[in-house]
């Protein structure tokens, strides 16, 4: 098969100048309306579809895995639950300290961002819910906050 070793530039002008049905739209169109990809084989073919047709088949995709995005988000928000539901057991255990007071330097731990509330409620020997509860109040009450330190001098 001569085909198979023709130069590139000449295989592109040979696909551009060729006649090719649309697999979508199933019109008949010139090879410079399809665009031009290499196959494994490292030979290069126009694809099956028109480009006019890809514009409209990457938008519908778009749309689909928009909403699957959407579909998943919802999903974290009933995994997160479940995740917490799971960790309330395990902090249970640990939490010694659950009737005290909070303290400043404990304030402090909670109102961080590089732990997850779990890491808190181990490092404090409190539950899960006594963390996600007190950072809800810290971010309802800035008192609160002033007694972990953070927005200092607004006493
Ligand atoms: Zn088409």
């Amino acid at each position: 098969m001569s085909k198979r070793y023709e130069s590139e530039p000449e295989r592109r002008k040979v696909l551009r100048a060729s006649t090719k049905k649309c697999t979508r739209c199933g019109e008949f169109k010139s090879g410079a309306d399809f665009t031009i990809y290499r196959s494994s084989d490292g030979y290069l073919y126009l694809i099956s579809r028109c480009k006019p047709c890809m514009v409209i088949v990457g938008a519908e995709y778009k749309k689909i895995n928009t909403s699957y995005a959407e579909a998943h988000a919802e999903g974290q928000k009933g995994n997160k639950r479940a995740w917490a539901a799971k960790h309330i057991h395990t902090t249970l255990e640990t939490a010694t300290n659950n009737n005290k007071e909070w303290t400043g330097p404990e304030m402090e731990i909670i109102l961080r961002e590089d732990l997850t509330v779990a890491e808190m409620a181990k490092m404090l020997g409190r539950t899960y819910y006594s963390v996600t509860g007190m950072r809800r109040q810290c971010r309802r009450d800035p008192r609160k906050q002033v007694l972990a330190g953070v927005e200092r001098g607004e006493l």
